[in-house]
């Protein structure tokens, strides 16, 4: 065999295949031979214009921590995606990227440098704290696209992007600006959800729910008020401007529109009765104290009976200044010292002990406090011109409606409508130091929004950054050259060629957080979807289906799998046995049984290469010409298996992908063909047609491995080798069944031998009743599969033989000869029909057995007739046999 080159420029790899497959001699190789083609790259494909594109974006991992096992998931299924698209012709793009994630990362590196020194942001000042977070992410941003090459990613990283370089900058102030000049993005005070700790908003999906035990209060704010009211937080009815009533409610009727003066615990406070729809009779007093600054629903209700709003907390969770002595207090101990009051002034009512929601922060678990705040917000109800008049939300919504953006699985669909049709504005501020910049400024009462600082002295910056998925939320666009590639309503450059992207592979759980949010910037931005589809994946867990966690020690580190087993095994192991929008295992057996399939492979394909004439043809593209039956069926299963592999691929039907091409290789070629060919011998081009098709099937799953073995093939690179396409194919249905039959006939002959305890290396004889001619001549082949047959006949029909073993399957029988006294064979036959017998009157009952024959479904009943018929045939043949 001659050497085979890469692109003859590069390393030659070796003449022969090592006798076993070492992933970790390979893989950093092959990557680097990869990446050094170019042909990540679809601009480098050579392809027509007319070429399909077919883009993916990798969702950025946060630049916090080292990726982890589901990661490796996405890595995997992403890049089959892409691979086999590629290996069919499409402009295949894969962008790579990672997130800056704004709060996530400040967390942590405050977290760590107060963890080395003692020192919080505060201490350091917002330029040294920038400093320490951009040093942290530099070395995360390393391991971490480290890591994702070491997956075998093939993804293009001429193209590669971070949700907070230079061009992200200015795309994200250019999208702000558009936003807010024509009115979606607007400042204004709002109920935000407060975390003190973190010391910055939230979005209403950052918020947590855990169930706790409270108690409610129940009071009077002063003797000479009339009604009643409930609450867990006392201390926040420091700043109640209203009390409201259901205007149904019989009790409280007469009250509505009274005002009244209180002293509430040493504070004067002034309450109108409002009547209110939303407010429940049944809760509490069936009265609800209205304290606007602390709560939503109260904030709203305010809005609309232009009530006051009295602040009561700050942004550190402290009580405001002007409160007596509550004020600077923590509302824990301003809580104790109302009850306390409360109670010294004979005011409690009833303390009932209830269970209910704590909102807090989803990064520190500290509660949340609901409080005023001036903030940006994007109006998602805003009517646009450039969008038809209707709003982010209505586009958004009908995206999904008009199945525009198409949710895998399907149940997703409903999901993501429900949680738009619930959305309000987007806070997109947040009070933290690391992220994009809002780019307004101010002068006095002067605002000024632009992509650029406004001329002249004394403007000072707005100090808040945005919403990291604010950034993220521009992924699909803005690492397409959004804006220099949009100009007048007209797509340019990259932006035409890939975007709408084909698919948005993620978790379930952002599908809110950042999926929707993608959807509603891509219809501002561009008037269209950002992906045609989404595929939602599921959570890896371990062995034992618990999630994985770093406290609890049960995480796998991917690169720790992939030094181990080798990229492929992982890769294989995540790729089989998920299904989208469900959670899969992983665990070492796993792994380790998908390594053993890949030495397989390896095996196989070193068998192959070291039996055929090294003279073969190894380029030739052509079927090639089937001479025998086992080759027609070889061939008939390989397109077969090649045209359904292809189906279930674009139908996302990976593990099912993977296990059909394991039973072809393993099943088929391996144990069958390969076994066929040492007898039939003179197979060179099948051979070689066969491992060349498989390592084209396998190659999206497996890269290293398949690339290793491809090199001993063909010149060029097995990752642009183009699939065959498969028009007007027939199965030969007729090949098919015969073999299916010897298959039957081999197995049951090996099987009965080893029944019968016939020792293996004892040639016996063997005669068939049957009709067909092609069991004449495969008489070789049944001799020469491991049957131990030295002699074969075959009869189409005739006496039973005496003395024989009688094995009878579905089309004919089966007898070995002279391989077993008479006395024990009838006393085998006798034990098998007394079984037999048991099973036909077990079914016999269970068929004249009105109640089930009525209620089961129809396909079992049928089932269970036709099974019933079987053995009455076969206890018939048993029967003729017993003389
Ligand atoms: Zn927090």
């Amino acid at each position: 065999m001659t050497i085979r080159l890469f692109f003859g420029n590069l390393e030659s790899m070796k003449q022969e295949l090592d006798k076993a497959y070492i992933p970790q001699d390979n893989e950093d190789k092959i990557y680097k031979i990869w990446e050094d083609s170019g042909l990540f790259n679809p601009d480098n494909l050579g392809l027509p214009d007319s070429a399909p594109s077919y883009t993916i974006v990798l969702p950025p991992p946060n630049i916090t921590a080292k990726l982890h096992i589901g990661h490796s998931c996405m890595l995997a299924i992403e890049d089959l995606l892409i691979r086999y698209r590629r290996m069919n012709g499409y402009r295949a793009l894969w962008l790579p990227g990672t997130d800056h994630a704004a709060i996530a990362t400040q967390m942590v590196v405050e977290k760590k440098i107060f963890q080395e020194t003692g020192q919080t942001r505060h201490d350091l000042g917002r330029e040294k704290l920038l400093e320490e977070v951009w040093r942290f992410l530099k070395s995360t941003q390393a391991t971490i696209l480290h890591q994702t090459k070491k997956m075998g990613s093939s993804l293009d990283w001429s193209r590669v992007a971070f949700t907070f370089d230079q061009e992200r900058q200015v795309a994200v102030n250019r999208m702000f600006v558009d936003m807010y000049r024509e009115g979606v993005i607007y400042r204004g005070e709002r109920i935000v959800n407060w975390c003190p700790h973190c010391h910055s908003t939230l979005a209403d999906d950052e918020v947590e729910y855990k169930e706790q035990q409270a108690k409610l209060y129940t009071f009077k704010y002063s003797a000479d008020f009339p009604i009643s009211i409930s609450t867990t937080r006392p201390e926040t009815k420091l700043g109640d401007t209203a009390v409201a009533v259901n205007p149904k409610d019989e009790r409280y009727k007469d009250y509505i529109g009274k005002e009244y003066d209180v002293d509430f615990c040493g504070q004067a406070l002034h309450i109108k009765i409002i009547a209110d729809r939303n407010v429940e009779s049944d809760f509490g007093t069936g009265a609800l104290g209205v304290t606007p600054a602390h709560s939503m629903v109260d904030w709203q209700m305010a809005q609309a009976n232009n009530l006051p709003v009295i602040k009561v907390i700050d942004e550190d969770g402290l009580i405001h200044d002007g409160f007596g002595k509550y004020s600077r207090l923590t509302a824990e101990a301003a809580r104790q010292l109302v009850i306390e009051e409360l109670r010294g002034r004979n005011l409690m009512e009833a303390e009932d002990d209830i269970t209910n929601n704590l909102s807090v922060c989803y990064r520190c678990d500290t509660p949340i406090e609901p409080l005023p705040s001036k903030q940006w917000f994007v109006g998602v109800d805003v009517k646009l011109d450039r969008l038809g008049g209707k709003s982010l939300k209505e586009k958004a919504l009908e995206a999904a409606q008009t199945k525009a953006i198409e949710f895998i699985p399907e149940r997703f669909n409903k999901r993501y409508q429900d949680w738009m049709e619930n959305l309000h504005d987007w806070c997109i501020s947040r009070q933290i130091w690391f992220g994009h910049g809002i780019p307004v400024w101010y002068k006095g009462d002067e605002s000024y929004c632009g992509e650029s600082a406004p001329e002249g002295d004394g403007w000072i910056k707005d100090e808040d950054t945005l919403d990291t998925w604010f950034s993220s939320g521009m992924w699909t666009f803005s690492t397409l050259g959004w804006p220099d590639n949009y100009k007048g309503g007209v797509k340019s450059g990259d932006l035409a060629k890939f975007h709408p992207t084909q698919i948005l592979e993620t978790g379930y759980e952002i599908l809110t957080l950042w999926v929707s949010r993608m959807v509603m910037m891509s219809f501002f931005a561009l008037g269209e979807i950002p992906f045609e589809k989404v595929y939602l994946h599921g959570t890896i867990l371990d062995a034992k289906g618990k999630k994985m966690s770093k406290s609890k020690g049960n995480g796998v580190d991917p690169l720790d799998a992939i030094s181990e087993y080798g990229a492929d095994a992982l890769r294989l192991s995540l790729l089989m046995g998920s299904t989208p929008g469900n959670d899969s295992r992983y665990s070492a057996e796993k792994i380790e049984a998908k390594r053993n399939f890949i030495n397989k492979l390896w095996n196989i394909s070193r068998y192959i290469l070291s039996t055929i004439n090294p003279e073969t043809n190894l380029q030739s593209d052509e079927i090639p010409i089937a001479k025998t039956l086992a080759d027609r069926w070889i061939l008939s299963e390989l397109i077969s298996t090649r045209i359904s592999i292809k189906t279930r691929l674009e139908n996302f039907e990976f593990s099912l992908a993977a296990e059909e091409l394991t039973d072809f290789t393993w099943n088929k070629l391996a144990d069958w063909y390969l076994e066929i060919a040492k007898i039939e011998k003179d197979k060179d081009a099948i051979l070689v047609y066969l491992l060349k098709n498989i390592l084209i099937m396998w190659h999206p799953f497996i890269p290293y491995v398949t690339e290793t073995i491809w090199a001993q093939l063909e010149d060029g690179l097995l990752l642009v080798r183009q699939w065959t396409q498969d028009e007007n194919f027939v199965p030969d249905a007729e090949a098919v069944e015969q073999i299916n039959s010897l298959q039957e006939i081999i197995i049951s002959i090996r099987n009965a031998r080893s029944e019968n305890k016939i020792e293996p290396g004892r040639k016996i004889k063997a005669l068939i009743h049957g009709q067909e001619s092609f069991l004449t001549e495969s008489v070789e082949l049944i001799k020469g599969l491991k049957t131990g047959l030295s002699d074969l006949e075959i009869e189409s029909a005739g006496d039973i033989p005496v003395n024989s073993i009688a094995i009878a399957t579905s089309h004919l029988d089966i007898y070995l000869l002279d391989a077993v006294d008479a006395e024990k064979e009838k006393a085998r036959l006798l034990k098998e029909k007394e079984n037999l017998e048991k099973v036909i009157a077990n079914l016999k009952t269970r068929l004249s057995n009105e109640e089930f024959v009525s209620r089961a479904p129809e396909n079992i009943v049928k089932t269970e007739t036709e099974k019933l018929n079987g053995y009455l045939l076969e206890l018939d043949k048993i029967n003729k046999l017993i003389v």
